[in-house]
């Protein structure tokens, strides 16, 4: 049997290297695979589809990353600061209250005890009703306002209460009193970041860690599903092509599927309109060497600037720009509670005016843009019951039922392998979950043999 597989991003190549390449037909829309983890040169720089570096904790994904990029890669530990109106905090900021301004960083670590002592996230008063509640739990107010909030409203474009608390996991640093004390009266000496070290390509930019994964795909490019009938098993392409599949893997985002699904049912429709997801414009930099600030990356909490996140390219491999320049990709997010304000140029422009006051670069050499439609499934109140509903539609035409399938995470050591058969959802937009590029690589496993 062919497994036909929507999408050759790396989840879409990790089901058709784990099922095996011969079993697979793998169709995308793209002149290039990779989808979010393919890597562009542009005026003579590697630039990822916004910042990648792998911190997996899964050794199997170690082991393949590293074949897959034939060996060459590269790990160190990270440098990461947050940016707070002039000064310079260590991330994360809550472990590091001595590098917050006074009379801020007094105000924030009395909040903070207090909170401790009034509640506890895991035992009183029952769990946060919203992310917004779970911040001022973790944090107390001046913390929560100051910090999280605004950047929330940066990275999310939403505020913490629109927010559920079901994907926090492990990704927001939830400090003991001691670590924060330890922080205020000095600079603490534990790196307390859920990512300490990470692992780059050395050559190549992020894409070169599916070089070996993609080898030997089945795999049309330039393929555009534009519809798909269920009853009947076929697929149909902007080129007026169409297609008959056996078994099918998705892993292109959840709600344009529905929408490509003929006759789907109004309500399963407006379900998947009511999906929320944050779209992202880069702004990709290249300036005069030499390195200004050592930070892989930084957090820019200002709410006056566009910049959300920093990243410096020629720190995660020296080789992603040409000798004596540097590469500074900046983020700026947007999304239906939050559109962008201004054009592209115009926000490039100030992002640039941005990475001046902040000391990254002196001179600037060239800009681009790039715009990338998918960025970060918002976990908002609406989001499980619309899922829901369109999963339970889709089990009517083959779709097994998971037990986590509506959880942000999976917990990989629960997972059970599943043979591709009927309608299969795959990748971070396919399952519409909070995936990381492991997560990607470890679905495709669960399709292989067990
Ligand atoms: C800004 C940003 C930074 C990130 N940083 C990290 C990081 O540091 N580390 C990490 O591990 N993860 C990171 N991630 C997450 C990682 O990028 C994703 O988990 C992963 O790349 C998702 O792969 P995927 O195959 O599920 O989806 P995608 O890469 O989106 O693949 C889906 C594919 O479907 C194709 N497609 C869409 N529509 C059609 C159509 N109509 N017809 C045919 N094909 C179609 C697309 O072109 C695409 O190639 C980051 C994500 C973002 C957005």
């Amino acid at each position: 049997m062919t497994v036909t597989i929507l999408g050759a991003g790396l989840a879409g190549l990790s089901c058709s290297y784990f099922i095996g390449h011969e079993n697979c037909l793998i169709f995308e829309r793209n002149q290039y695979e990779g989808g979010h983890i393919a890597t562009h040169v542009r005026d003579e720089c590697f630039w990822d589809e916004g910042p990648h570096v792998s911190f997996t904790k899964h050794s199997e994904v170690r082991d393949l990353l590293t074949w897959s990029a034939s060996g060459s890669v590269l790990e160190y530990p990270t440098n990461v600061a947050n940016s707070y109106h002039g000064h310079w905090i260590p991330h994360p900021a809550q472990s590091n209250l001595g590098s917050v301004p006074e009379p801020l960083a007094r105000q924030c670590f009395d909040d903070f005890l207090a909170s401790r002592v009034q509640t506890d996230m895991q035992e009183s008063d029952g769990p946060p009703l919203h992310y917004g509640e779970w911040l001022e739990r973790a944090f107390g107010p001046t913390f929560a306002k100051t910090f999280p909030t605004a950047y929330t409203q940066k990275y999310w474009t939403c505020h913490p209460d629109d927010m559920t608390v079901d994907w926090v996991g492990e990704r927001v640093y939830y400090p003991d009193v001691a670590t924060v004390e330890e922080g205020y009266i000095g600079v603490t000496s534990k790196n307390t970041h859920y990512i300490t070290s990470v692992r780059y390509p050395e050559s190549g930019g992020y894409m070169s860690f599916a070089c070996g994964i993609k080898n030997g795909a089945n795999l049309i490019l330039g393929k555009e599903v534009v519809s798909i009938d269920l009853a009947s098993h076929r697929i149909s392409f902007s080129d007026g092509t169409d297609h008959s599949y056996e078994a099918l893997i998705n892993t292109m985002p959840l709600d344009k599927f529905v929408k490509m699904i003929r006759h789907a049912p109004s309500n399963i429709v407006n379900s998947a309109q009511a999906l929320n997801c944050s779209s992202l414009l880069l702004v990709n930099i290249r300036a005069s060497g030499p390195t200004r600030l050592p930070y892989h990356w930084l957090y820019v909490y200002d709410q006056n600037m566009y910049s959300t996140r920093i990243s410096q390219t020629q720190l995660l491999s020296p080789r992603n720009t040409p000798s004596g320049s540097i590469g500074i990709q900046v983020e700026v997010y947007a999304s239906r509670y939050r559109p962008f304000s201004q054009g592209y140029d115009e926000i490039a422009k100030q992002v640039v005016s941005e990475v001046l006051q902040l000391g990254l670069a002196t001179e600037i050499e060239v800009v681009s843009t790039q715009y990338v439609p998918y960025a970060n499934i918002i976990f908002d109140h609406h989001r499980r019951d619309n899922q829901n509903a369109i999963l339970d539609w889709l089990s009517g035409f083959g779709l097994e039922r998971e037990e986590d399938d509506l959880d942000p995470m999976t917990d990989w050591g629960k997972a059970k392998s599943k043979r591709p058969q009927g309608i299969n959802l795959a990748g971070r937009f396919g399952q519409w979950k909070y995936f990381w590029t492991d997560d990607c690589i470890l679905r495709g496993k669960q399709f292989g043999p067990a």
